[in-house]
Order: C-alpha cells, then structure tokens, then sequence
C-alpha cells in the first residue's frame, strides 16, 4: 500500500496540488489508512452519470468508490491522494456534472487498488473541535495545495507572524503538512476563509535553457522557499532543475496577454501610497540613502525614539561572516558580507521605514535601504527576492528579502551596509551577541552601545563611501573565495553563556 501510495505521488508531484512532504510521508498525510478492500480492483468502469463527452484515458489500476455521506468529489480525490483533473478525467465528469453526484454513487477511482476511508469536512471539524480554544487568532485547516505562503496572502497577514505564531522554524520551508491546523493570528473563528477547493493560485512554468531557480524566484518575485514547497522540491532538486521542466509558480498572475506578474498584497498598495507621499522608494531616493543624505520627514516616518535599542541585531540568522569594513582592494569596501544559503531569510537589523527596495542600482542586485530612527540606514543587498516594497514599515528582525546572489555577487550572501550622516560605519561592534563565524565562533573584537539616534559613539569608526578601484561600487564578490581571508587569529569561542540574538 506504501509502495503504491508512493509511486502514485511519485507520478503526481509535478501535476498534483502536492503541499511540502506530502511526498515524504504518503502513508500519513495523502492516503489515510486503508480499509479492507470492499470492492473488487478489476470491477469495470461504470462512472455515475457520465455524459461520456470525453473518453478516460485508461489507467493501469483502478477501484470503484461509493460515495458515503456529507463527502464531497474534492474530498474523495483528496483522500485517494489524486487530482481532482484526474478523478473527473477518470469518470468523464464536467464541473456541472459534479452537484449530480449523491451518496450511494459510484465513482471510479484511477492508479490505485485498495478503496480507502474518505475524510469529509465534518470529520475535519470534529479534529478542530479537539483543538485547545484561541483568544488572538483562529485555526485554519490546511487543504491540499496550500501552504504558508498561500495562507499569508488568502489573510493578508506577514509571513512571519504566522511563522512565529505557529512555533515553525525560519529559514527553511515550513514542515506544514495537509490536514494540519494553522493558527492565523489577529482573527475570528468566523473569518476562516476556505480556499477554492482543488484550485491553486499560481501558473505552470516551463524552465528554459540554463534558468535557474533563482532566476525565477526574482523574475516573478516569488520566494524560493516558496517554490520548493508549492513544487515539493528538496534543496538538492532545486540545483538541478533541467530545461523543459514544469515548474509551479504560486501566487503569480497571468493576465492573458502573456504577462505575468506577481499579485500584490493589500499591504504593499497601501505602502505604495506612502512611499509616493513621501517620495521613497525612487532611484534618486535610493541615491540619496546611499550617501546618507536622509530627509526629515522620512526620519519622521520612519519613527522619532528618544532613544535607540542600542544594539543591530544579525540579519541572517545563520549566517556567517565573510569579510568586513575596510576590506577588498584598497580597502574600499565600505560593508559587511554575510554568507547564507539560498532560501534564508534577511531580516532588519532594527525597525524602521523600507526607503527603497529594488534592483535599479548597478551591482547591488535587489537591494532593500531601512531608514531607522535618528536618520540612520541600513542596506541588505543581493537577495534573490525582496519581500517588502518602499513605504512599508519594519520591525527588528522583520524579514525583509531571501538570501541570494542577484548583482555583482558569486555566491549567495547578504552585503550589508549601516550608514549615517553623510558616511558608511563599521557595524560590527554594534551587533548585539557579536559577529557571527563559522562553528559558533565570534569575530574578534569590542562591542558598543549606541543610545543616542543622532550622535553615533566615537568608537564606531565611520568613512566615505568608496568606489571599487575598478570603478564599481560593488565587487564581483565571491563568499566563499572572501571568506579565506578570515584567519583563526580573527575569531574566538563565543562564550558559554553568549545568548546569540536569533
Ligand atoms: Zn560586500
């Protein structure tokens, strides 16, 4: 039964509404236990009212399913872990002949060969029953096809919040399985929302020559972990995927003429509005956060604090240091880089206004600028994809984009910048727990406290930007060749009782 309930996952992954690790565990999560077989494998179609327009295709394999009480067409092909395309192709059924369909029906069930218990919605509202009662929020069951990201947008809720609501680790995609509850914070019970059954939002890509995932990922603005999940794709597959494959793309629009872009959530319109009020988010914008020349009325927005946290919290939560200010030809290299892997998140080093997010500056790839409290401004560059849009508001360790190598980059990492009043800093004393290095090593050296928004402590070393001798503002950077400059003398144990700022 395993076997099979595998091989018939193994046929659907790329057409089926597949969630993430549906794959992995068949047995659990796409086919409920079977029952003994109650009807014969080899009995002859006899699909219910078939107005036999089109022929089914003839499967291998097949039973005949009687239609049991309060279960719906969705709910069987949910249950035999197949498609609803293929169970209507199965039985010539067209969406009208679908309300014709009662208890008692036969239907046939393709490519498998054991008949198994159907789970309806009722049993499903009966798990939920069972669920300890919520005050900040309300559970929605996943259905097949959904996933964290379907459910961020259905309730215009961050990614984040339901992550951290729902205990689920960041940085890789989500372990949510079919069936399972999801807490959506900030509603009621009654404003779960059912997503159209057997229908995903996205569209079917087909990967030309030589593109990769994280062409994708930018090109339509999707997250990779995003892609991974909607595609059941391990990291592994995702280096490889091959000219001529079908790649699931969720949450992208086609408009009909051939273009297709990314929705846009009610959030980012109503950030669009701000950034227009304000005039953030332009290229000249970017040019001037990018010398620290910052207006008032966007230090206004991004929040007037008497006085700062007083520590940057690291912005890839697993990421590693590669090089740092003053480093590269000439020393010109006015920033950090921070080494992560593809589909990690970039979070804010501290709140504040997104100022710009985009990929118009030359070398930086997608690049986000936050305008922080006291006119200070942080940089995150390379990301595979932005998350925010210019005019949204950020908190610490909100995630803001995924770790990638878009720009002048060679390897997936965050090149980060902090700059103030006309210069670059050196942010490294500033982050609270230290600078994180490989094997829970620390970068040697001091760390600050800074308090006041508008004057910076005299130990943060500051200096002009710099172009790169060879007229760049960015080197072609490499992290995993940079990173051979880090020698042992650089580094120390992070002390036992160190509590890294996640
Ligand atoms: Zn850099």
């Amino acid at each position: 039964m395993q076997e099979r309930a595998r091989a018939v996952c193994y046929v659907f992954a790329w057409s089926a509404l597949l969630l993430n690790g549906a794959c992995k565990d068949t047995a659990k999560s796409a086919v409920p236990a079977a029952k003994p077989v109650t009807q014969a494998a080899a009995a002859p179609p006899a699909p219910v009212a078939a107005p036999a327009a089109r022929p089914a295709p003839a499967p291998e394999a097949s039973v005949l399913h009687t239609i049991g009480d309060g279960e719906t067409l969705w709910d069987i092909a949910r249950s035999y872990g197949i498609t609803m395309k293929d169970l209507m192709a199965a039985n010539g059924l067209g969406t009208r002949d679908i309300r014709r369909l009662h208890k008692g029906s036969q239907i046939k069930v393709p490519g498998v060969k054991e008949v198994v218990d159907v789970e309806t919605s009722s049993d499903r509202a009966a798990q939920r029953q069972a669920l300890p009662p919520l005050t900040d929020g309300a559970y929605h069951i996943l259905h097949h096809g959904e996933s964290l990201w379907t459910l961020a947008r259905l309730y215009d809720v961050p990614i984040e919040a339901l992550m951290q609501r729902n205990g689920l680790s960041e940085d890789s995609p989500a372990p949510v399985r079919e069936g399972e509850p999801l807490i959506i914070p900030g509603i009621k019970q009654s404003q779960v929302k059912q997503s159209k059954e057997g229908k995903r939002d996205g569209v079917m890509h087909e990967v030309s020559r030589g593109e990769t995932v994280w062409d994708l990922a930018h090109s339509f603005q999707v997250s990779v972990a995003e892609i991974m999940t909607a595609n059941a794709m391990t990291a592994e597959e995702v280096v490889r995927i091959h000219d001529g494959q079908k790649i699931f793309l969720p949450g992208v629009e086609d408009d009909g003429r051939g273009h297709v872009q990314r929705k846009e959530s009610a959030q980012q319109r109503r950030a669009q509005a701000v950034a227009r009020r304000l005039g953030l988010g332009t290229l000249e914008a970017a040019g001037l956060l990018l010398h620290g020349l910052v207006e008032p009325r966007w230090i206004k927005a991004a929040g007037e604090e008497k006085t700062l946290a007083g520590t940057l919290r690291w912005p890839v939560a697993q990421g590693i240091y590669v090089r740092g200010f003053g480093s590269g030809q000439g020393g010109y290299h006015k920033a950090m880089d921070i080494m992560g892997k593809m589909g990690w998140n970039v979070r804010a080093s501290a709140g504040g206004i997104v100022g710009y997010s985009g990929n118009k500056v030359s070398g930086f790839g997608n690049m986000i600028m936050v305008v922080h409290s006291g006119g200070w401004v942080t940089l995150y560059a390379h990301n595979s994809v932005n998350f925010v849009a210019a005019g949204e508001r950020v908190s610490k360790g909100g995630v803001l984009a995924e770790v990638g190598s878009t720009g002048r980059s060679q390897g997936p990492h965050v090149h980060f910048e902090l700059i103030f009043d006309g210069k670059n800093c050196d942010p490294a004393p500033l982050f609270k727990g230290g600078v994180h290095y490989h094997k829970g090593k620390l970068l040697r050296g001091s760390q600050v406290v800074w308090r006041d928004p508008r004057k910076r402590p005299a130990s943060v070393i500051c200096a002009r930007r710099q172009k790169h001798p060879l007229g760049q503002t960015v080197d072609a950077e490499n992290p995993d060749k940079d990173a051979q400059h880090v020698s042992d003398a650089d580094v120390v144990d992070a002390p036992a009782n160190a509590s890294p700022d996640p």
